[in-house]
């Protein structure tokens, strides 16, 4: 592997500052620290990119996204988060539009990919269930289908940013007769229907990330099926495999390394400065290494493809395993480095680390549970 600058990515970051100077409006800037952008501050600025041709970051071109290689990907993230560019809609961009590249028909993705890229329409994915996270199969939200609609009834939880979200995409139970996962088809739903209601969860941050949502006799034309009835587990599993490779969340992490460093240096306990104590620095410099091994692990799982997708499946679930335990990890060391400043939970220098500290904690379990990802990789690699 050659470690060296490639001077095209350099030129290509250069092309990336220029742009964030003379585009990233004053008032949006700053926005992605701490985890979440406003709904508002997302389609101002996703409406931005696509103007700039830039709306798709990871799409291939033939979908309308920028083509770029995944290290351009990662230059592109990381110098968003260092200009403090609202984050995009993850749902849109990662989860449901491969989604549509690959299974919608072209009258679906036409009504649903250009409005999503233009920043008109948030997404919120509707799959958990009470009772039905980890063994999403045994899901029992019904879509009945009675003439030209699907009717559905049931309930989703963990929904996050259901209340700000335009549409749905969720899992329904077609056929209640069949195996369990043959029974399962994919809905596209306008959150505005009536008979949808969303209930707030506040979490333990403090915040309104997670939802309720409840289904009352919903009606959604059939059109807004993807793919066939019961075909709704095989696209899970396709989405679900990019969801896992998109937690790792690096552009965040790297920017936490830094504010690492400059608070170790800034910081004293007496005179004496945290950077200089040993066990500071010698941790420091253990997370920056476990972050460049992390990034070299992104770009080998992205470039897994064809006849090693058994194994690129088995690498996306190590990846959320060591990129969660990783977030938890740092996030925690952040807060200790502050002190008592790390204790404060309300609005105070520092909260805003205490809040990502305690939301990370929630890493290892949305996206598919640790547990579940070790099974998975147990299966994948060793046949177990
Ligand atoms: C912050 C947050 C945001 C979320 N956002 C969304 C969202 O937007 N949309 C959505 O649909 N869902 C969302 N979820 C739900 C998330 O996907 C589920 O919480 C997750 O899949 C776990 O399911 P569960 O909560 O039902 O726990 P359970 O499946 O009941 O698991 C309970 C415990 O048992 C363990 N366990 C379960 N099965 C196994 C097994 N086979 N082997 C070993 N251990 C096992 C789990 O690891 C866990 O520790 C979110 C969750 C959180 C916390």
């Amino acid at each position: 592997m050659d470690f060296h600058p490639d001077p095209e990515l350099e030129a290509f970051r250069e092309e990336v500052r220029t742009f964030l100077r003379e585009k990233l409006p004053a008032d949006l800037a700053h926005l992605s620290i701490g985890m979440f952008s406003p709904g508002e501050a997302i389609r101002r600025w996703q409406k931005i990119l696509h103007d700039h041709g830039w709306a798709a970051p990871s799409w291939g071109k033939q979908h309308g996204g920028t083509g770029w290689s995944v290290e351009q990907k990662l230059i592109f993230d990381e110098e968003c988060v260092v200009a403090g560019a609202p984050t995009q809609d993850g749902f849109g961009q990662n989860l449901l539009g491969p989604v549509l590249n690959e299974f919608a028909t072209p009258e679906q993705w036409q009504a649903h990919v250009p409005p999503t890229l233009r920043g008109e329409r948030l997404w919120c994915q509707g799959f958990s269930e009470p009772g039905s996270g980890s063994d999403l199969a045994s899901l029992r939200t019904r879509a009945e289908r009675r003439g030209g609609n699907y009717v559905v009834n049931g309930q989703k939880i963990w929904t996050s940013y259901a209340h700000r979200a335009d549409w749905i995409f969720l899992l329904v139970r077609t056929d209640p007769e069949a195996k369990k996962q043959a029974g399962i088809s994919f809905l596209l739903a306008d959150m505005k229907t009536p008979g949808i209601t969303v209930r707030p969860i506040i979490s333990i941050d403090g915040h309104h990330h997670l939802n309720e949502v409840f289904f009352d006799e919903v009606e959604v034309p059939a059109g807004n099926l993807i793919g066939a009835e019961g075909m709704g587990w095989g696209i899970t599993k396709f989405l679900l495999n990019n969801e896992h490779a998109t937690t790792a969340d690096l552009p965040n992490l790297k920017m936490l390394l830094r504010k690492m460093k400059e608070l170790a240096i800034e910081r004293r306990i007496g005179t004496t400065r945290l950077i200089d104590r040993s066990e500071v620095a010698l941790q420091i410099a253990a997370f920056d290494t476990e972050l460049r091994a992390m990034a070299m692990m992104v770009s080998r799982t992205a470039a897994m493809h064809g006849d090693q997708g058994h194994f690129a499946h088995a690498f996306g679930s190590m990846l959320k395993i060591r990129a969660t335990d990783l977030q938890q990890r740092m996030s925690v060391f952040v807060v200790e480095l502050l002190g008592d400043g790390g204790a404060a939970a309300a609005p105070a220098p520092g909260a805003e680390y205490s809040a990502e500290m305690f939301f990370r904690r929630a890493a290892t379990i949305y996206g598919g549970s640790s547990e579940v990802q070790r099974g998975i990789v147990a299966k994948l690699m060793f046949g177990l």
